[in-house]
């Protein structure tokens, strides 16, 4: 799969050797050539889309705000769905669509570098027909009995709006979803309005912080909203499918408690980083929860049996910090986004008397054997294109930060877990920036203790330095103190695994 992926980039770099001054099909990340593009910055999408449930079938016009970085006289968007009209700075422009992702565009006179221009693209297609081609497969488009979800990482963008898809770009955004009379219409940010048509009614969205592009989402179909202000002055706005069964009453109790959540999170992170809260519970197993910016959209799964699960909205909550906020810099940085949150489901378990974050260190740590290769064998680090979203990455990348915490003690590892989100808010970062942080805050040489944990494919030895108690490697915790805190284990495993059958991604 990733040949056919690293052919397309060969084919575009050739490209823009003959042109000499074309932007490039991708923007260098090393899982995914052709995710992002080269040669120009996205400031701002005004996305306006009309869609329609009965026949699936997505019409829409986005404007892209951006600023050139180099000498263009040529540049991509990527985009799934089939362009019909592409102006560049309100003059129409020559297109052709090289492969699946990619929408060339020539412009009629070349764009100089450092200058902002526009490009609005006409484009309408079928999104549930979309299939990728690369190293992921995974179409992330879905459709529900009324509606339909827009929800991936780390690809969705492409299914609905044409963009420079890629964390490293990130925008603002308004967001226009117009659909049949009646119906919901959900996105990010805050909702500042509605018009009503004879068949049709729009829903208009605003992002005021910087996103990336897979954090953009819609959501379509019968939604119970509900909203207000929090103490603090944002507002929040849930959603819950009106079709949802038990699971949507769980779901709904839980959701309510989001201000809550948020509250806990920034008095251990900082902060809240955005202008609006909420979530979105739509009828549709899509077998995984995603940090949408500001408003996560959950699997109805995630409260089968109409169980509560108020680790899942711990889980998503906490990527506003670190993931929305704090943006990878390429996709093999995505332990700074699931160690991170898994490791914040430990801290709110150790903040409400269900295990301490040191107790369930010990549990996953004595919980998998080192000849468990499955497990101990991904390299938290570097997982591969397609392996971000495996269950290590979340476990061992949770452990990671506990160890680290022993390592380096609770007030020097808070400080760098707030030092990081306040630094890079808005923007993005790296692990070695991280593990940068950390040596500069601690004061200590940390590389033994990171190679250990993120970069060996092995299970680090019980040892001070690495942040464990040496007892560990043989001595087991009493069967009573063993249950309470498996069972939260089990609640935050479950709240980070997928329902039984479908693949995993948050
Ligand atoms: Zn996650």
């Amino acid at each position: 799969m990733a040949a056919a992926a690293t052919a397309y980039a060969l084919v575009a770099v050739s490209g823009a050797s003959a042109a000499g001054s074309a932007g490039g099909a991708g923007i260098g990340d090393p899982y995914y050539p052709l995710y992002g593009n080269g040669g120009y910055d996205v400031n701002h999408y005004a996305i306006d889309v009309a869609y329609t449930p009965a026949t699936d079938r997505l019409v829409g016009r986005t404007t892209v705000r951006a600023t050139t970085t180099q000498y263009l006289t040529r540049f991509n968007l990527d985009l799934a769905l089939t362009a019909s009209a592409v102006t560049v700075n309100g003059r129409p422009a020559t297109f052709t669509k090289p492969n699946w992702h990619e929408l060339q565009i020539t412009p009629a006179s070349a764009l100089n570098p450092g200058t902002p221009f526009t490009v609005e693209v006409r484009y309408a297609g079928v999104p549930s027909t979309v299939t990728p081609v690369g190293p992921t497969t995974f179409t992330p488009w879905t459709r529900t009995a009324d509606g339909a979800v827009a929800v991936g990482e780390p690809e969705i963008a492409a299914w609905w709006y044409p963009s420079n898809d890629h964390p490293r770009d990130k925008a603002t955004f308004d967001i226009a979803l117009t659909v049949p009379k009646g119906l919901e219409a959900l996105s990010n940010g805050r909702l500042v309005g509605k018009t009503f048509g004879t068949s049709t009614d729009t829903w208009r969205w605003r992002v005021a912080n910087p996103m990336t592009t897979y954090l953009a989402f819609m959501a379509v179909g019968q939604f119970t909203v509900t909203r207000g202000t929090t103490p603090a002055g944002i507002p929040w706005l849930n959603a819950i499918a009106a079709n949802g069964g038990a699971e949507a009453a769980a779901a709904a109790a839980d959701l309510a408690r989001t201000p809550e959540v948020v509250d806990w999170h920034a008095s251990q992170w900082g902060p809240y980083p955005f202008e609006a809260m909420g979530g979105v519970a739509p009828a549709a197993e899509t077998g995984f929860a995603l940090e949408n910016q500001t408003r996560p959209v959950y699997s109805r799964g995630f409260w089968a049996g109409g169980q509560s699960n108020i680790y899942v909205v711990v889980h998503e909550l906490a990527h506003q910090w670190y993931g929305d906020s704090v943006s990878v810099h390429s996709w093999r940085d995505i332990w700074l986004n699931e160690g991170f949150a898994t490791f914040a489901t430990w801290k709110w378990s150790e903040a409400h008397g269900e295990g301490t974050a040191n107790q369930i260190l010990r549990q996953e740590y004595q919980g998998y054997a080192a000849s468990e290769d499955w497990f101990w064998g991904v390299t938290i680090g570097d997982p591969g294109a397609a392996g971000e979203f495996q269950w290590p990455v979340y476990s061992r990348g949770a452990m990671t930060l506990q160890a680290l915490r022993n390592r380096i003690g609770t007030a020097t590892f808070m400080n760098l877990m707030r030092s990081w989100a306040k630094a890079r808010a808005g923007g993005n970062g790296s692990i070695s920036q991280f593990i940068a942080l950390a040596e500069g805050l601690s004061g200590q040489d940390l590389t033994a203790f990171f190679d250990a944990w993120l970069y060996t494919p092995s299970k680090p030895a019980a040892t001070v330095a690495n942040g464990l108690d040496p007892r560990w490697a043989t001595m087991l915790v009493s069967p009573a103190e063993r249950s309470q805190v498996e069972a939260t284990r089990e609640r935050i495993k479950a709240a980070t695994q997928p329902p039984p059958g479908r693949s995993s991604r948050k």
